[in-house]
């Protein structure tokens, strides 16, 4: 089977992105679908029947610059923490110890190619594979699991250390959702045209150099389980994400620690799924932040 189109957020309208081109969900379809990519995941099937009949045409591929998160507004946007043994071993936890579920708030995406303001002392780096779901679902098995999603995307859950550490009870959600400290994209693989989906291979470079590496087997809960076990408690809702957890290679856990700095640039690339570039900056309102200490 040819693999469908990939779907991307582009000036904010959905997107079908093939190698040869793009074209816009809402002209094409006289307004049945688009123009905002949220709203795909509220008629999924018939929106995935429709997209798959639409042939590509030869166009320019879009400025990068225009690209927006594929999923500009998902109601929620889980996350996995310590779900590789290999980094809650450098993370100083029990590598048996069940993998945290926190959020990101859904207001800190941001698009594949941004610049993310340096809004901490201590902002480090985590790629991960991001799911898209596209059904509503409750206490699903993991065998059913992989048809409730959407698709993939490559994402970055970039961390304020000191604001996610701070306090005698740690504050994960708060210190991973400052203000563009969720890149997502560069586009969503239709969960069908994921070859290899259980084994993808991870790459995080800095400035040019590899600073993490892994392969998506190597989870401690495979994608099929989180969803059964996320959605053994809440609902999961068409367009939701999941933060998948990120393998060894922070940069907290260097000796010594290496923190994100005005011109940092890091390329997050998964096998398949494409690479997104995050430009580091600094604040724009001048000073080294301008929210207050933790
Ligand atoms: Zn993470």
């Amino acid at each position: 089977m040819k693999p469908g189109p990939r779907l991307a957020n582009v000036s904010g309208r959905a997107t079908l992105l093939w190698d040869e081109g793009c074209r816009d969900v809402a002209t094409l379809s006289k307004g049945r679908f688009g123009p905002n990519p949220q709203d795909l995941f509220e008629n999924w099937e018939e929106f995935l029947a429709w997209a798959g009949d639409i042939e590509p045409v030869y166009t320019p591929l879009p400025d990068e610059r225009l690209f927006g998160p594929p999923t500009p507004r998902p109601g929620q946007v889980f996350a996995i923490g310590l779900n590789y043994r290999n980094h809650a071993s450098e993370a100083g936890y029990d590598t048996k110890a069940l993998p945290q579920v926190f959020t990101k708030f859904p207001s800190s995406l941001t698009g594949p190619y941004a610049e993310v303001q340096v809004l901490s002392p201590r902002l480090d780096w985590e790629i991960e594979l991001v799911v898209v779901m596209a059904k509503s679902a409750r206490r699903v098995k993991e065998d059913d699991a992989w048809s409730y999603t959407a698709g993939l995307m490559v994402g970055q859950d970039l961390s304020a250390r000191d604001v996610q550490l701070a306090g005698s009870s740690p504050q994960w959600s708060l210190g991973k959702s400052f203000e563009g400290f969720a890149p997502v994209g560069p586009y969503i693989t239709l969960t069908a045209d994921c070859a290899n989906r259980d084994d993808l291979v991870l790459d995080c470079e800095l400035n040019g150099v590899c600073v993490q590496r892994a392969r998506s087997s190597e989870m401690i809960w495979s994608v099929p389980e989180l969803i059964s076990r996320l959605s053994s408690v809440c609902e999961l809702r068409p367009g939701d994400l999941i933060f998948t957890g990120t393998p060894a290679g922070v940069g907290n856990r260097m000796q010594p620690p290496r923190y994100l700095t005005p011109g940092d640039r890091v390329v997050s690339s998964i096998g398949g799924l494409g690479s997104m570039v995050t430009e580091f900056v600094a604040p724009k309102n001048g000073g080294d932040r301008d929210v207050p200490e933790w």
